[in-house]
């Protein structure tokens, strides 16, 4: 593996750290709740990213992007995570950034134009919509209960779901339903809903930790939604198969952005300890404080390179479904640590809101529960081990 990284790439990253400086930073102060006035907030940003040529970092130029592989994303989303405004502004946020590319690997051409064209030039937003209240799908997707049943040339969905991000506001929402009970996990279904469906209703925005997120987390219903047979996105039945399409790169993206997150709030808490003194000298001088220092650095480098490995394997075509879990867990479990550590070492200011770092404490801590809480990867990472290791004794005998 090469680590060289390019001089355009690095004149790009370094573009994307100075935009967040001076456009985007300036407005953590004064983060509108409305979610219009967000959506306006966000439509300048985005105007001001394509001027600076740093828009949609990760989308072909069909799409109005720049083209990026994974490897070379990982150091602009990094950058651009160091506000949790930033990857809004470049288009590069979930839960867009997710649908926009399951959208480009599967939507028919119709499609791409009608959804894809809007999302990508950041005129619209969207949602996706598979979590669901018990007894339907959680950390379980099998346990899917919405339903897809077709009458005549429509389908009619119905169901409900929560926890669906950005629901408030979305012009679309990506629905998985099962569409058929006995082929169990080969069963389901992806359909392109439009907000306007009198059949799709956002019951409420729940209340949670998090809340730099424009339209919120919501609980929303599909109540004898009708949609056409054009709005089945890819084929019927493959709907678990897309959300692996979607799911690899998007819990990839995430470590990614979250990385940055964690590497602003040492850079906070390293300025802190240079300047604040306890029992006669600097919080600098005190090994207590530079061992936290030195162990959350070496941990958001290690998890770097594991985020650097999986993007190159999916930039070979690899579905990299063990190295992306292996990232997801480390780097989700390792940002949590290292913001912890942030906060401990700013004492009272590190939890405060005259810094970010308390605000991306909270933001942050669900990572650790979407895209398959850790439990769930170690569980998945294990069954391949043990597989491995089966296979390797049988062949022994
Ligand atoms: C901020 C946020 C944004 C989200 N956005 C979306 C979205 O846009 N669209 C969407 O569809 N969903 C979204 N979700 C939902 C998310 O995908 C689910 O929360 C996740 O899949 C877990 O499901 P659950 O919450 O139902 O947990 P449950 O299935 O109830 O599990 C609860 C806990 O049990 C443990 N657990 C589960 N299985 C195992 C196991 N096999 N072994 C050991 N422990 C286990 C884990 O600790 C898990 O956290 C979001 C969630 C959050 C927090």
């Amino acid at each position: 593996m090469d680590f060289t990284i390019a001089p355009e790439l690095r004149e790009l990253q370094g573009k994307v750290r100075r935009f967040a400086e001076t456009v985007v930073i300036p407005y953590e102060t004064d983060v509108p709740h409305d979610v219009a006035a967000w959506q306006e907030m966000r439509r300048e940003w985005n105007s001001k990213a394509k001027e600076a040529g740093i828009f949609l970092p990760q989308l072909s130029p069909e799409w109005g992007g720049l083209g990026l592989n994974w490897r070379e994303c990982s150091l602009i989303f990094e950058e651009a995570g160091r506000s949790l405004l930033g990857p809004q502004a470049l288009n590069c946020s979930a839960p867009d950034e997710g649908n926009m590319h399951l959208l480009e690997a599967v939507a028919s051409p119709e499609q791409k134009e009608k959804y894809l064209r809007p999302l990508a030039a950041g005129e619209t937003r969207s949602c996706f919509s598979m979590t669901e209240p018990a007894p339907g799908a959680g950390a379980d997707p099998s346990l899917l209960q919405t339903s897809a049943e077709k009458r005549g040339d429509k389908w009619i969905i119905n169901g409900k779901k929560w926890f669906i991000t950005g629901a408030m506001g979305a012009a679309f929402t990506i629905a998985m339903a099962r569409t058929d009970e006995v082929k169990g996990r080969h069963g389901a279904t992806m359909f392109l809903v439009d907000a306007g469906n009198p059949g799709f209703r956002i019951n409420r925005k729940i209340g949670t930790m998090d809340e730099w997120v424009p339209g919120g987390h919501c609980e929303v219903e599909f109540v004898d939604c009708e949609v056409s047979e054009a709005d089945v996105l890819g084929q019927v039945h493959r709907g678990f198969e897309y959300a692996q399409v979607r799911l690899g790169p998007a819990r990839l993206t995430h470590c990614m952005r979250w990385t940055g997150a964690a590497r602003r709030t040492i850079e906070y808490a390293t300025h802190y300890v240079l300047t604040r003194e306890s029992f006669r000298k600097t919080l600098a001088e005190h090994q207590g404080v530079q061992w936290q220092l030195a162990d959350s650095e070496m941990e958001l480098h290690a998890g770097r390179m594991m985020i650097w490995h999986a993007a190159w394997l999916l930039d070979q075509g690899e579905p990299a479904r063990h190295e992306t879990s292996m990232a997801k867990v480390f780097v989700s479990e390792t940002v949590g640590r290292v913001m912890d550590r942030a906060v401990q070492m700013m004492g009272a200011l590190g939890i405060s809101e005259d810094t970010p770092v308390s605000q991306m404490y909270r933001d942050m801590r669900p990572f650790r529960i979407y895209d398959g809480p850790s439990e769930v990867h170690r569980h998945s990472i294990a069954r391949r081990l043990l597989r491995r290791a089966a296979a390797e004794i049988g062949g022994e005998k």
